[in-house]
């Protein structure tokens, strides 16, 4: 892989982070890495120091480059976060030396039409929720390409990425993917079945050429909420939602001995 000689540094503002910019930057300038202080002067890597929301973050601002990004853990969860804050000289070491691997993941992109309004685009690489924003439950057409699939009626559904199966997904039954298959994972949200209502339990799994809309029923469409990566929209008067693969990567940093499932099972049991 090619050696870094330029990175530029996202973080979050927790104690930790804090504790270990300085240390960073330090090691960094001894190393011969420049810092840039703006992503658009195209550094060779970018490095992100916080948990996953910050990674989650760091794409959202930076409209999902595909310059690679390295997470550097300061003490969440971090699936994404391949060093902890303790391991900044191996890191180092590593993106100096040219010394890792990249891990490229496809991210969500979701359209939304509301009534009178222009269409709205957004990205995510994690998932994708369509809700009420109250508590009772929501009706949703839901097609599949040209078919219509169901009428879901429950509390919403979740539209993931491989990348994002560990997440929401996984807490509500979905399956964990090794992101090196490609899938569009759809799972209902306290799915209802009763005679008057029949949803799918399961999640269904979908070819990453498959494009998912959703139909808010009439009469809550000035109340849905659609979350992005756990960004929260309101729409109003939203008339459709359209979710595909979009045709673009991010790329992750991971270790050359890098194994999806050594990470599972280390960041879930
Ligand atoms: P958060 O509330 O801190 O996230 C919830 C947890 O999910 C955190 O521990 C986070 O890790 C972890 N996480 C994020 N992406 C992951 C991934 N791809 N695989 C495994 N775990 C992951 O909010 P956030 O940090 O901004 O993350 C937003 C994500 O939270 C959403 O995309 C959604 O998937 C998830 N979420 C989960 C639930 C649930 O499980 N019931 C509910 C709402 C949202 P860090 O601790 O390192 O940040
Ligand atoms: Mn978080």
């Amino acid at each position: 892989m090619k050696s870094v000689r330029s990175v530029y540094i996202h973080s979050n503002d927790s104690k930790v982070t804090r504790a270990t910019l300085p240390v960073l930057r330090e090691k960094l300038l001894a190393a011969g890495i420049e810092i840039l202080p703006d992503p658009k002067q195209r550094p060779d890597m970018m490095i992100c120091v916080g948990g996953d929301g910050t990674f989650l973050r760091l794409l959202r601002y930076q409209n999902f480059p595909d310059v690679p990004v390295v997470g550097i853990n300061t003490g969440h969860l971090g699936f994404f976060q391949e060093f902890m804050h303790d391991e900044l000289d191996l890191c180092i070491k590593c993106i100096s030396e040219g010394d890792y691997s990249l891990q490229s993941h496809r991210p969500l992109r979701v359209r939304v039409w509301q009534k009178n309004q222009s269409m709205i685009t957004y990205y995510g690489i994690n998932d994708i929720v369509v809700r009420k924003n109250a508590s009772s439950i929501v009706h949703l057409k839901i097609n599949i390409d040209r078919s219509f699939v169901e009428k879901f009626s429950g509390d919403g559904v979740l539209i993931s990425s491989p990348a994002g199966s560990t997440a929401y997904n996984y807490s509500v039954g979905g399956a964990i993917v090794d992101p090196r298959v490609e899938v569009l994972q759809l799972a209902p949200i306290a799915p209802m079945n009763t005679a008057s209502y029949r949803s799918f339990t399961s999640s269904v799994l979908l070819p990453p050429d498959n494009t998912i809309t959703i139909y808010p029923e009439y009469k809550f469409i000035d109340k849905m909420l659609v979350i992005v990566d756990g960004a929260e929209y309101q729409m109003t008067n939203m008339e459709k939602l359209q979710v595909d693969l979009a045709d673009r990567r991010i790329r992750v940093v991971r270790r050359s001995e890098y194994d999806f499932w050594t990470n599972v099972k280390e960041k879930f049991f």
